[in-house]
Parts: structure tokens; C-alpha cells; sequence
């Protein structure tokens, strides 16, 4: 990972904010931690002895750089140049540990003896109690009763590495009640708690150190490219939004190249009118989410609306400030793609390259035919992770 230049356009300030998105709005309790981190991300990930760690685990334990692969038959059928980068591949399946990997080694950094999540479908609580085993590092996982109903697999998966799950069973029993119980977890254990959190959301500088553990996707891509066609900037760049935080590293290092489309992709459900959807910025308006102003899904009283999608990664009701930012700028394209859509583009891949791609990563596939790319052009979708966990989805599909 590099070190990005201070006050470039579209990245954080040093206020937190991202134009007049972002911020860190937290209850009081809360502001020593949160300030902690903010005091000490920069200087620690700036370490040659942070940057030796991460590198190396990345490499070794993660299996990065990850592919960069030219889809052939993809490309023929939408006349264009299209490449996959393969997070797919990533060990546990997605681009989730790229961030779990960095925030455990400064929690260690920190001292912290504990690590506190919070997981939904349970992907994010699989990639932190991977790390919590790799450095033994006592792992609690809050997720909704609900969801640990839903996800048995993922939470087998976590109590297996060792972590303990702790259910929600207030409100819906579902993620954002799981988001409660493990901020007044950490309200209650400040010194020796670090919270690890999965996306680019919440106060800064979680969304703003997120990102940046996830731009390794944007610096391998430029390589890679240049390797591959001898230009480092593609025309498009393409990812599905949930919090946002696969998308926010696929766009890192291109975020000053202006030629290059960053397309943004949300889940419209069922259909954007239909009352179940997840397209935040179609369908929201700004306030405070999670720690920070940013765009979300809500009523006309500010309640914030229950989000839908086939998805569960991308069934979130916000999205991450810098994303808020660049729909707000128009430095994004922001688009969606619908449950019947990303599952159609789900078998599209399948039977034409042979890979089984992750619901939330089909959204961003689905967009291929509506980019307007033409045949000199280069396209790449990241491929935020595999399609294992979303066989019971696609088997419905299968007759
Ligand atoms: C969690 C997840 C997402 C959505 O999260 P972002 O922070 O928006 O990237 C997307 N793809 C996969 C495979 C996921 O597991």
C-alpha cells in the first residue's frame, strides 16, 4: 500500500469530511475511542513496520496480488474490453480481509486485547474472526437473532475460528441492532477493545482508513493494466455498493484520473418503485447514518427505511460519506441493478467463464450491457467475491 498525498481532491479532510459529507457523529461515550483512532491510524499504517506486516500477510496469507483476468467471451458478447479483478479469490472468499487484515494489526498497535464486530449476513464476522485467530486475539461477533437463524453456515464458520457470537435481540434482531450492541460494547470497554468495522461507514476515520486497507484493489489494478493492455487507467471502472467498501478500493488510485467512469452500482431489490429496495442515492436523501452524514434510505420523518435486497451484503440503508461525496459531485455514476438482473448476470458469468461470482458482485456484472462501452474500450468490474455462500439463492434458479 502507498502512501497517498495529503489533500488530494475527493479524499478525506482534515476535518474528516468529504465535501459536506462524513463527520463523526457519536454519542459522547464514544469520543475517546473514536478520537484514539483518528490521533494514531495515520502515523501507525505509515510505519515501515506496519507497512512490512500488512504486505506480507496480504501476500502470503491472502494470496495477493489477485488476478486480473480478461474475460474472452464476456468481452466478445458486449463488444468491449472487459477484466475481472478476481477479490473472488481472496482467502474467505471475498475483499472483506483486506480491511480485517489492517485494522487487526493496529488494533495490536493499540494494545487492544479484544476485537468487537458486527456482522449481518455474517461475512464481515467470518473475515474478523479469521484475523482474531491469526493473531489470538479474542473475538466477539454481535449479530441479530434473526440473522443467526439465516446464516447458519457463516456463524458455524465463526465459532469454529474460535470467536464468540453474541445475539441482538432487541428491535428487528436483524444488523442495525447489531451495530448497537457492539457500539455499547465498546462504550463499556474503551482501553482494551478495538471495533472492527466492515465497511467504509461510520465517524471518521473508519470510512477513511477503510478505504484506504481496501485501495490495494485500485493499486494492483494499475499494474496489472498497464501490464496487460499498456495503459495503467481503464475507461470504466465498476463496482456493486453495499456500504461501499470493495467499491471505494476498486476507485482509490483513479479517484484524480477523470477520464475514468466510476460506476457505482446499488441493489434495487425488487425494483426501485417497489417498496423493496437498497438504492440508496435513487432512493434517499442526506442525514446521519452510523457516525456520519452521509445519504440514506428514510422516511418523511427521518426514520431510516428497511432496506431490501437478494443481497445481503448490499442490504444496507446508507452508504459511506465518500461515496455521498461522489454521487453528490458527479465524479460517480451511480446505478442499479435489481434481484432478477444480478442473478441473471450471475449464471451469465458462470456458464460463459466458469466462475460462480457473489450476489452482491453480480449487481456490477449486471450493468454490462447498459455502460455504453464501446470496443476499444477497457472495462473492469471487481469481483468482490465468490458465489459459495449464495448456492441455496442460485440453486432456486437451477431446474
Ligand atoms: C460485504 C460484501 C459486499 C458489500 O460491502 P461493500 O462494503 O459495499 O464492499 C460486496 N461484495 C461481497 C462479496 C461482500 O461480501
Amino acid at each position: 500500500m502507498e502512501a497517498v498525498a495529503e489533500k488530494k481532491l475527493y479524499h478525506v479532510d482534515a476535518r474528516g469530511y468529504y465535501g459536506s459529507f462524513g463527520g463523526a457523529f457519536i454519542p459522547e461515550m464514544l469520543y475517546p475511542n473514536v478520537e484514539e483512532l483518528r490521533e494514531n491510524y495515520l502515523q501507525i499504517i505509515a510505519e515501515p513496520d506496519f507497512q512490512k506486516e500488512f504486505n506480507d500477510l496480504l501476500k502470503n496469507y491472502v494470496g495477493r496480488p489477485t488476478p486480473l483476468y480478461r474475460a474472452g467471451r464476456l468481452s466478445e458478447k458486449y463488444k468491449t474490453n472487459i477484466f475481472l479483478k478476481r477479490e473472488d479469490l481472496c482467502h474467505t472468499g471475498a475483499h472483506k480481509v483486506n480491511n480485517t487484515i489492517g485494522q487487526i494489526l493496529l488494533a495490536k498497535r493499540l494494545g487492544k486485547k479484544r476485537v468487537v464486530a458486527e456482522t449481518g449476513a455474517g461475512q464481515h464476522g467470518v473475515a474478523t474472526a479469521t484475523v482474531c485467530a491469526l493473531m489470538d486475539i479474542e473475538c466477539i461477533v454481535y449479530m441479530g437473532e434473526l440473522d443467526i437463524e439465516r446464516q447458519a453456515p457463516n456463524v458455524a464458520r465463526m465459532k469454529m475460528l474460535g470467536a464468540e457470537v453474541r445475539p441482538a435481540t432487541c428491535g428487528s434482531r436483524t444488523l442495525k441492532d447489531a451495530t448497537n450492541e457492539a457500539m455499547r460494547h465498546w462504550i463499556n470497554n474503551p482501553v482494551d477493545t478495538h471495533y472492527i468495522i466492515g465497511s467504509v461507514v461510520g465517524p471518521h476515520p473508519y470510512p477513511d482508513m477503510v478505504a484506504r486497507f481496501q485501495s490495494i484493489i485500485s493499486e494492483e489494478i494499475r499494474w496489472q493494466l498497464k501490464e496487460q493492455t499498456g495503459s495503467e487507467t481503464p475507461d470504466y471502472v465498476v463496482a456493486c455498493v453495499g456500504g461501499g467498501s470493495n467499491a471505494a478500493g476498486a476507485f482509490f488510485h483513479f479517484l484524480e484520473d477523470e477520464d475514468v467512469k466510476l460506476v457505482a452500482v446499488e441493489a434495487a431489490g425488487k425494483g426501485l418503485e417497489s417498496g423493496h429496495s437498497a438504492a440508496t442515492t435513487a432512493l434517499g436523501k442526506p442525514g446521519v447514518l452510523h457516525g456520519s452524514r452521509t445519504i440514506l434510505m428514510q422516511t418523511e420523518d427521518g426514520q431510516v427505511v428497511e432496506p431490501f435486497s437478494i443481497s445481503a451484503g448490499l442490504d444496507y440503508p446508507g452508504i459511506g460519506p465518500q461515496h455521498a461525496y461522489l454521487f453528490d459531485s458527479g465524479r460517480g455514476i451511480f446505478m442499479s441493478a435489481t434481484d432478477e438482473e444480478a442473478v441473471q448476470a450471475a449464471f451469465e458469468l458462470t456458464r460463459m467463464e466458469g466462475i460462480i461470482p457473489a450476489l452482491e458482485s453480480s449487481h456490477a456484472l449486471a450493468l454490462l450491457g447498459r455502460l455504453g462501452a464501446s470496443l476499444n474500450d477497457t472495462v473492469v468490474v471487481n469481483l468482490s467475491g465468490r458465489g459459495d455462500k449464495d448456492m441455496s439463492t442460485y440453486m432456486k434458479y437451477i431446474d
